[in-house]
C-alpha cells in the first residue's frame, strides 16, 4: 500500500486547500513546500500587495483629511516600517497555514518535491509513495530577453526592497503592473508605466481601460503606451533604459510585470509522461486529471484563471470528486475580479465587446460621477459604473466599476449575476443611500443609440500614447 493517499506538491492557495479538505475526508495526506507556507498569495501576492496598496493610499487620505478640518502637519513616510510590519503579518500567516494543515492531520514536508514515478515523489533525497499526486506548484514571473535583463526586478523582489527608489519604471499592462504603479506612485515615487500596446489592461472592458488610464494619469503616473524597453544598462546614477523609439529613460528601479509562467521546470513531469501545453501549463481534463491518471494539477500551474479564489474552488471541486463521491465540473462562468489599482477596478461578466459578439443587441448603462467623499476636496477623481444588459432577455451580463471600493461592491453584484438577475431585478432593488454602490440600482436611462464604438468613446474621453497628470494627452 502507498504511504499516502494524496501527496500535494506546493503549499499555496490550491495545495493547502486540497490537502486539508482531503484530510478532512479521511485521506492520508502529505504536502511538500520548498519556499513559503501559503504560497504566492500570502507571501508575494494578494496579501502583501493589498497591504502596500493601503499604505500607498494614505498619501491621498492624509491630503483629503485637510478638507474635513484635520490639520496634520507635514506627513512623512517610512518604507522600512511598512515593509517590517508587512513581514510580521506574513510571518503570522505562514504560521497559521502550517497550523491549519497540521490540525487537519496533514504531514508537512519541507523541501523541493519532484515526481519520480506516477505514484511516487522524491523530496530531500527520499522517495515517498502515494496513490495520487497533486501538482499545485503555481507560477513564476516571466521577464523577456533583452540586454541588461539582469538589472531589472519583478514583483517578487519589489516586496523586499531595502530602500524605496526615487524614480521607478514599471513595465507591463496587466494586473501587477497597474497595481504596483499605483503603489509606487502613492508612496511618492516618480512612476512611469510602460506598456507595449496602445492601451493597457487588455481583456477588460474598453471603458474601464480608458477610465483607469485617465485617473492614473491624474494621480501622477506617467503612462507610456506603445513603448518597449530594448536594453537596460547600469549607470553611476541608476539605470538607463533604451526604448523602442530610440529614446532613453533614466530610473533607479525597473520592475517587470509581464506575466507569469507555470512553475513546471525540473519537476519530473515530462519524464513521468505528463502532457504540457506549449505555454508550459499542465494539461488537465474537466476533473483536473493529467495525461497520467494518478497525477492531478490545479491552480496557476494549469493556467486557466490565475486567481486565488479560483485555485481554492478548483481544490474543493477536486476533493469532492476524489473523496466525496461527487463528479462535479468546475464552473468558470462569471468569476468576479478586482484589480487593486488606484482607483481600483471591480468587474464581473462580459465586457461590452464580448457581449456584442455573443449576445447581440444590448442596452448599456453608464455613469461617471465624483464620489461624495471627494466632493469636499480639490480631488477630481471620477468613478465609472457600467451595466451591460442583453436586450432580448433583460439579463445583466456584465457589470464594471472603477472607483473606491470597487472590489467590495462588485463581490455582492456577482451574486446577482450568478443568480441570473435581470435589469428589472436591479431596478426593483432599493438602493442604500448615500453610497456609490446605489448607482448600480438607480441607473434608468441607457446610453442613447447608436452607442459609440469603444474606439470613438476613447478618443472623446482621453488619450493618445502618453497620459500625464491631469489626464492631458501628449
Ligand atoms: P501558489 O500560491 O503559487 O503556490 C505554489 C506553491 O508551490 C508555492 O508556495 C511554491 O513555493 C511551491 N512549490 C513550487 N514548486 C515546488 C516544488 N517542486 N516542491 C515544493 N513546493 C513547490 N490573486 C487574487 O485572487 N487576488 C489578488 O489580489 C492577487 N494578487 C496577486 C499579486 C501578485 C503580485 C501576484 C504575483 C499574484 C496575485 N494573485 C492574486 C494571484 C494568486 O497569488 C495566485 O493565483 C495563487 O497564489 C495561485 O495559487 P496556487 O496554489 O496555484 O499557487
Ligand atoms: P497579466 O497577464 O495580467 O499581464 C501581463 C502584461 O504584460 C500584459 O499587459 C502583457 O501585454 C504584458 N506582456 C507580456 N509579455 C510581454 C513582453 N514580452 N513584453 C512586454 N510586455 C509584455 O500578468 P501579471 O504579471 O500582471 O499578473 C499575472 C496574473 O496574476 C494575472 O493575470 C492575474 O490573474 C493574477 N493577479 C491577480 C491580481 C488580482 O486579483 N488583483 C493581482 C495580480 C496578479 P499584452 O496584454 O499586450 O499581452
Amino acid at each position: 500500500m502507498a504511504e499516502f493517499d494524496l501527496f500535494v506538491i506546493g503549499a499555496g492557495s490550491g495545495g493547502v486547500r486540497a490537502g486539508r479538505m482531503a484530510a478532512a475526508q479521511g485521506a492520508r495526506v502529505a504536502v511538500a513546500e520548498d519556499r513559503y507556507m501559503g504560497g504566492t498569495c500570502v507571501n508575494v501576492g494578494c496579501i502583501p500587495k493589498k497591504l502596500f496598496v493601503y499604505g500607498a493610499h494614505f498619501h491621498e487620505d492624509l491630503q483629503d483629511a485637510a478638507s474635513f478640518g484635520w490639520r496634520l502637519g507635514q506627513p512623512s513616510f517610512d518604507w522600512s516600517t511598512l515593509v517590517g510590519n508587512k513581514d510580521k503579518e506574513i510571518q503570522r500567516l505562514n504560521g497559521i497555514y502550517e497550523r491549519i494543515l497540521r490540525t487537519a492531520g496533514v504531514e508537512i514536508v519541507h523541501g523541493r518535491a519532484t515526481v519520480a514515478e506516477p505514484q511516487a515523489v522524491e523530496v530531500n533525497g527520499k522517495r515517498i509513495t502515494a496513490e495520487r499526486i497533486l501538482v499545485a506548484t503555481g507560477g513564476w514571473p516571466v521577464v523577456p530577453d533583452f540586454p541588461g535583463r539582469e538589472h531589472v526586478i519583478t514583483s517578487n523582489e519589489a516586496f523586499h526592497l531595502d530602500r524605496l527608489p526615487k524614480r521607478v519604471v514599471v513595465v507591463g499592462g496587466g494586473y501587477i503592473a497597474v497595481e504596483f504603479a499605483g503603489i509606487f506612485n502613492g508612496l511618492g515615487v516618480e512612476t512611469t508605466q510602460m506598456y507595449r500596446g496602445p492601451l493597457f489592461m487588455r481583456g477588460f472592458d474598453s471603458d474601464v481601460r480608458e477610465h483607469l488610464a485617465a485617473e492614473m494619469g491624474k494621480k501622477g503616473v506617467r503612462l507610456r503606451f506603445n513603448t518597449e524597453i530594448t536594453a537596460v544598462e547600469k549607470t553611476d546614477g541608476g539605470l538607463r533604459a533604451t526604448l523602442n523609439d530610440g529614446s532613453v529613460c533614466e530610473a533607479d528601479l525597473i520592475m517587470y510585470a509581464t506575466g507569469r509562467a507555470p512553475n513546471v521546470a525540473n519537476l519530473g513531469l515530462e519524464e513521468a509522461g505528463v502532457e504540457l501545453a506549449p505555454s508550459g501549463a499542465i494539461v488537465v481534463d474537466d476533473y483536473f486529471q493529467t495525461s497520467v491518471p494518478s497525477i492531478y494539477a490545479l491552480g496557476d500551474v494549469i493556467d486557466r484563471v490565475q486567481l486565488t479564489p479560483v485555485a481554492l474552488a478548483e481544490a474543493m471541486t477536486l476533493v469532492r470528486n476524489l473523496y466525496g463521491g461527487a463528479s462535479d465540473v468546475m464552473d468558470y462562468d462569471n468569476i468576479a475580479t478586482a484589480v487593486f489599482s488606484q482607483p481600483p477596478i471591480g468587474t464581473v461578466g462580459l465586457t461590452e465587446a464580448e457581449a456584442r459578439e455573443r449576445r447581440g443587441a444590448l442596452d448599456i448603462y453608464r455613469s461617471t460621477f465624483r464620489p461624495l467623499k471627494l466632493t469636499m476636496t480639490p480631488r477630481d477623481e471620477q468613478t465609472l459604473m457600467k451595466l451591460i444588459v442583453e436586450r432580448a432577455t433583460d439579463r445583466v451580463v456584465g457589470v464594471h466599476m472603477v472607483g473606491p471600493d470597487a472590489g467590495e461592491i462588485i463581490q455582492g453584484v456577482a451574486i446577482a449575476l450568478k443568480a441570473g438577475a435581470t435589469k428589472a431585478d436591479f431596478d426593483r432593488t432599493i438602493g442604500i443611500h448615500p453610497t456609490s454602490a446605489e448607482e448600480f440600482v438607480t441607473m434608468r436611462e441607457p446610453v442613447p443609440e447608436p452607442i459609440p464604438e469603444a474606439a470613438d468613446y476613447r478618443s472623446k474621453t482621453i488619450l493618445s500614447e502618453d497620459v500625464r497628470p491631469g489626464g492631458v494627452s501628449a
